[in-house]
């Protein structure tokens, strides 16, 4: 199976095909998702991640459905805007 290649849409740079694992957290109903080992393409520039869009569907679906298995929740957190950067 091919795919086709598309450059990244926040600096055009091209995509590589292979795909790293990254770490992906999603923000659903006031708590936070981790999600570890998650398959993306990570833009070689500038850092951009991009997802698989079904997988992603998929994820929700299971926050939703509380079915996750693996993957836990903690409370949200909110970082001071103070304490962002080095
Ligand atoms: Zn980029």
């Amino acid at each position: 199976m091919t795919e086709r290649t598309y450059p990244c849409e926040f600096c055009d740079t091209t995509l590589e095909q292979e795909e790293k694992r990254v770490t992906l957290t999603l923000n659903r109903g006031g708590k936070l998702y981790v999600f570890e080992d998650v398959p993306a393409r990570v833009c070689p520039n500038c850092g951009h991640r991009y997802y698989n869009g079904p997988m992603i569907t998929h994820l929700e679906q299971m926050i939703r459905e509380n079915t996750l298995h693996g993957a836990k929740p903690i409370e949200a957190y909110k970082i001071p805007y103070e304490a962002v950067g080095s």
